[in-house]
């Protein structure tokens, strides 16, 4: 079959690819996108079956080809962003094998400048930005958690002292209470003020970590902005949020390889990321049963999914050839949740 059909908006949920340029050094020539379309196809191209018998089309709600800036990724998010303001909860994260982009995505490369910030800075500066043109009518009050989940547990990267508690979640029955209550919340008022956040959320992640790059693709990280509004003129009261998660690395390890800590890592990996999937199939399937309680990543997520959230994923890949069998299995992963 050539047409596989990732399909149209269903309910809330929305699907993005975006495909990373090659980076200096890497071999341009085995690329295995080899067709990006206007409507969100691509063709993913079988290294090793060439000509038609190797080639498989997904469909998304935008692609996004490797000249695509940060900008212009932003641009088609924005709108998500605003219903945060309107009282919606919203998740927005990105899947991925190691080193396809989601961390460029989410916050951009080291240092970014303004230009290459990702999804995180935009989106916390467009809140204060449009808070700041309401505010003759309403008055809103921002504030910011930031945890990672390694190894099903669930740790606070905001803390004063710089300690990365392990927290508890709770099962919030109100639709804007806090799944991690005791996470430290920074009230936020500026851009400055979220480039300190996030500095410090960094800086204590590193400090838990033996060697940064090598733990954070191994852990999720949660950024999650609560925002509460109120009517100037009637009191009224409306609260939203909003996720940004920067998932841990979806590859899968060779279990004839790994061992010990390593293996209970990707066991966990594998398990949470899985119950993403089935939380999202189960959304997209209308289900009345949706297994929320299968792992702590989606605990943490829950009231962003389903009921009147909106959620987005990023599905990033990485073109090289050797990554072929990787792409696929994301690419599948990606259609099954549509
Ligand atoms: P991941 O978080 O999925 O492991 P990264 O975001 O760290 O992947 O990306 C891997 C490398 O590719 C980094 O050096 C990053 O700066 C670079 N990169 C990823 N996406 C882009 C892009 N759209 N444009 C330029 N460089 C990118
Ligand atoms: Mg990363």
């Amino acid at each position: 079959k050539l047409y596989n059909e990732v399909q149209e908006l269903k309910g809330n949920i929305r699907v993005y690819c975006r495909i990373r340029p090659f980076l200096p050094g890497e071999n341009r020539k085995s690329n295995t996108i080899n067709y990006i379309g206007e409507d969100g196809e691509l063709v993913l191209v079988n290294p090793s079956k060439p000509g038609k018998d190797g080639q498989k089309m997904f469909k998304f709600n935008k692609v996004y080809g490797p000249a695509a800036s940060q900008e212009e990724v932003f641009l088609d998010t924005q709108p998500l962003i605003r219903s945060v303001l309107d009282g919606y909860n919203v998740c927005i994260f990105a899947y991925g094998q190691t080193g396809s982009g989601k961390t460029y995505t989410m916050t951009g490369p080291d240092s970014p400048t303004e230009e290459e910030w990702g999804v995180n800075y935009r989106a916390l500066n467009d809140l204060f930005h449009i808070s700041r043109t309401r505010r003759d009518t309403f008055m809103y009050e921002v504030g910011v958690q930031m945890v990672e989940i390694y190894n099903e547990q669930v740790r606070d990267l905001l803390s004063n002292d710089g300690s990365v508690k392990k927290l508890g979640i709770v099962n919030t029955s109100k639709p804007n209470g806090l799944a991690v209550p005791d996470a430290s919340m920074r009230p936020v008022q500026s851009t400055s003020d979220v480039m300190n956040l996030m500095q410090t959320g960094l800086t204590n992640r590193a400090m838990s970590a033996t060697a940064l790059n090598e733990r954070s693709s191994r852990s999720h990280s949660i950024v999650t902005v609560h925002v509460r509004g109120v009517d100037l003129k009637t009191g009224a009261t409306l609260r939203g949020s909003l996720h940004l998660v920067d998932l841990a690395g979806s590859e899968r390890v060779d279990r004839s390889e790994v061992t010990g800590d390593r293996l209970k890592e990707a066991q966990h990996i594998n398990k949470s990321l899985s119950a993403l999937g089935d939380v999202i199939f189960a959304l997209s399937q209308k289900s009345p049963h949706v297994p929320y309680r299968n792992s702590k990543l989606t605990q943490v997520l829950q009231s962003s999914l389903g009921g009147h959230a909106k959620t987005l994923m990023f599905v990033q890949i990485n073109p090289d050839a050797g990554s072929y069998s990787e792409t696929l299995s994301t690419l599948k992963f990606a259609e099954r949740v549509s």
